[in-house]
């Protein structure tokens, strides 16, 4: 099947691609990368009037250091962090989360904010991004709003994207000296989209213990203070005070009811804390 016929426009700056947006809202549809939009139009799920491609536009295609995060444009592909040509403040966990997307044709191409907007709870962003407190940026036609990732995605499809509005930015914070981290993806290839993840980040020196579960049929559950289920934090092989019983409660209170998926959920969880060595 083909797309449906519809004009293309590729401004050069924020405010006229949401002048372009807000003249067509109803059916106006961002395109960053490609790799979700381009299958969408093709079998006719999307049937946009306008299709608006930020790629040209400088502001969401570059990264800003900050003194306290990293704000990652938008349109900053994943082969854009796997390369470091987006310095990594997160002692490696942002490199190492883009090698393992897709292949290197979709790293190319797929971006940050695409990937968050599309809303796949399967991918690998938004469970990475949520360990780590990331938030997102969105501006429209009231101003700019800053939301966290884990609420930026409403369910399987549906991230938080009010009429007129698109992503501009992602800030990540800048993660502390002794902070470890672990994720890990259960999938059936190497780039597969996961059947299960965990993620996980100790920051004590900014008191931080999160995890994260995610590749459910939904957003991700996020445990913001991961000590519940490591007690103290202060073992030096965290996973040793891992309680997978009480994650698995949470997971099913989350609504995941198969025995099998929720002790998939869990393993997933406690492999990415076994990863989060001292570095
Ligand atoms: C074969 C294949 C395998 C893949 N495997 C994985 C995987 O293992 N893990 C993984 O995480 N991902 C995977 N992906 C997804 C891929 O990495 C992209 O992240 C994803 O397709 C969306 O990014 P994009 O830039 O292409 O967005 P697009 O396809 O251009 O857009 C996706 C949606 O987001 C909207 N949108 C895009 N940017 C913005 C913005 N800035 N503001 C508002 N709305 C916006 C669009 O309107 C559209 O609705 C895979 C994709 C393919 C094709």
């Amino acid at each position: 099947m083909k797309p449906v016929n519809f004009e293309y426009m590729r401004p050069s700056d924020v405010v006229g691609a949401l002048k372009l947006i807000a003249s067509e809202a109803a059916s106006a549809k961002i395109m960053a990368g490609n790799q979700s939009l381009g299958p969408m139009l093709n079998l006719r799920l999307v049937q946009p009037d306008l299709v608006v491609d930020i790629t040209a536009i400088e502001e969401v295609r570059r990264f800003e250091d900050r003194s306290d995060e990293i704000l990652i444009g938008a349109c900053v592909t994943h082969a854009d962090i796997e390369d470091g040509r987006v310095p990594d403040v997160t002692r490696g966990a942002l490199p190492a989360v883009a090698r393992g997307i897709a292949y290197r044709a979709v790293r190319n191409r797929g971006t940050i904010g695409g990937s968050l907007t599309h809303a796949d709870p399967s991918a690998d962003w938004h469970s990475l991004l949520a360990a780590l407190g990331a938030k997102v940026v969105l501006r429209g036609p009231a101003g700019e709003r800053t939301i966290a990732v884990e609420d930026y995605m409403l369910g399987a499809l549906e991230a938080d994207i009010r009429s007129g509005e698109m992503l501009v930015g992602v800030k990540v914070p800048k993660l502390g000296r002794n902070a470890r981290w672990g994720y890990y993806k259960s999938c059936r290839k190497t780039g597969e989209f996961a059947h299960a993840i965990g993620a996980f980040l100790a920051d004590p020196d900014r008191g931080v213990s999160r995890a994260v579960i995610g590749a459910t049929e939904s957003r991700p559950i996020v445990v913001a203070n991961a000590a519940n289920i490591l007690g103290d934090g202060r073992a030096r092989r965290l996973a040793d005070n891992f309680d997978g019983q009480a994650v698995a409660k949470i997971v099913e209170a989350a609504g995941i009811a198969d025995p099998l998926s929720r002790q998939t959920y869990v393993v997933a969880l406690r492999r990415a804390i076994e990863q989060a060595q001292p570095q």
